[in-house]
């Protein structure tokens, strides 16, 4: 402990706010270190309380949900006749409890799939129980066994989520995407390249130095669930960023005997903390080292929860030039307050 380093510094901006009488005002910027990759964000609480030139209702939201199910792909009627079908050796679909896997129509890698979570159309954040995670999950870890089994070369697995248009979703019902590449995304080798030379420069694990970290500083620390430890993001790469830690393991190559159910438990925790905050879009990741090596000595699996801007016909984005270009995010809430928020959950 201690060797992990809470980098930040403040900017101050100053300004004759015509919202107090022109008087002057001082704005306080956070840059924040990411401790292991070092990317940096700004936090400026103050920019959520900033005006929008868009509408703020959401009650289009329900105009979509129903406008949308009668033709919905994922709907029970349609499910059968409308997804594909895996080629080559493996099962049509892939079916646990309520969940069932299929390729991905519109795939951007060989082998991309996705889960959809049940029959219902729509779910609001408070309703995914851990056993409709759980089912839809273990949909992804069978067709990553099967896809390894014939592809050895086949051997990072991601899970990935996109919640609603404004996270990116097409689909409006509830669904996760699935890789498996033969190659680790570049910010996926970052994190094993840099946890593996932090464990060299330190002599110890970089994830079990942030969970021992964080539970003794307690400000940024939200709650665990079995194995599973979940934080508020020090220095996130978007708002309201939730860090789950898998102590015990590097893959999700053995989830299913290590906490899947833990996990799924803590994960619907989350969801409905959101649910109270106020979100309805979001987005997910994994980052699984390699099915086929242990990398625990210096490595974790590790999952990454972001929200979204609410859905509205017309919305301010929260991807603008510093987050597609500078790759700086510029984030609204302050981490400690939002594990202050969803410690309750746990
Ligand atoms: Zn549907």
């Amino acid at each position: 402990m201690g060797k992990i380093k809470f980098e930040k510094f403040i900017q101050k901006a100053k300004l004759r706010s015509p919202l107090q009488g022109f008087r002057k005002v001082v704005q306080h910027i956070e840059v924040r270190i990411d401790p292991l990759t070092e990317r940096r964000c700004r936090i400026n609480v103050e920019r959520a309380k900033r005006p929008r030139q868009t509408p703020t209702e959401t009650a289009d939201l329900d105009k979509l949900i129903e406008s949308s199910r009668a033709k919905c792909f994922f709907c029970p009627q349609n499910i059968e006749k409308s997804t594909p079908m895996f080629a080559e050796g493996l099962p049509d679909r892939i079916k646990v409890g309520s969940a069932c896997l299929f390729p991905n129509l519109f795939p951007f890698g060989g082998f991309h799939a996705v889960g959809v979570f049940s029959g219902d159309h729509y779910l609001e954040l408070n309703q995914f129980a851990p056993k409709l995670l759980e089912d839809c999950f273990k949909t992804c870890l069978r067709y990553f066994r099967l896809v390894h089994k014939k592809h050895p070369e086949i051997r990072y697995w991601y899970i990935n989520w996109n919640h609603l248009p404004p996270g990116a979703a097409s689909i409006i019902h509830p669904h996760v995407q699935i890789m498996a590449d033969p190659e680790p995304s570049p910010y996926l080798q970052d994190l094993i390249e840099k946890s593996k030379s932090y464990r060299e420069r330190n002599g110890s694990n970089y994830w079990l130095d942030l969970i021992e970290s964080e539970k003794s500083e307690k400000v940024r620390f939200i709650g665990e669930s079995g194995p599973v430890c979940w934080l508020a993001s020090f220095a996130p790469q978007g708002n309201r960023e939730v860090l789950a830690i898998f102590s015990g393991t590097s893959s999700l190559t053995k989830l299913e005997k290590h906490g899947l159910s833990k996990f799924c438990g803590g994960l619907s925790a989350v969801l409905k903390g959101y649910h109270a905050l106020g979100v309805q879009s979001f987005n997910l990741a994994t980052f699984s080292g390699p099915c086929d090596e242990d990398l625990g000595d210096f490595y974790l699996l590790n999952a990454k929860l972001i929200s979204r801007p609410n859905p509205a016909p017309f919305y301010t984005s929260d991807n603008g030039f510093m987050e597609k270009f500078h790759q700086e995010p510029v984030i609204e809430s302050m981490p400690e307050d939002l594990a202050r928020g969803l410690r309750a959950y746990f």
